[in-house]
């Protein structure tokens, strides 16, 4: 692993962490609902990332609709 690491210049080490950022972001996020979309998915509210509701009242509102 330390190897091949070492082969790697910076931006492939670059790369691969942002791709490796990237997979446990979808991971992460998958199993708890939709995607941050910028507003909330239950009033639309505008919110700044990576929220997806204002509170947990707007959480529990969208999840009875779901
Ligand atoms: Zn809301």
């Amino acid at each position: 692993m330390l190897e091949t690491v070492q082969l790697m210049d910076d931006s492939d080490r670059a790369t691969a962490h942002e791709e490796l950022r990237r997979d446990i972001a979808l991971r992460e996020r998958r199993p708890e609902g939709p995607p941050y979309t910028g507003q909330c998915h239950n009033c639309d509210a505008p919110l700044p990332p990576p929220m997806r509701w204002c509170d947990p009242d707007c959480r529990t509102d969208w999840s009875a609709r779901q």
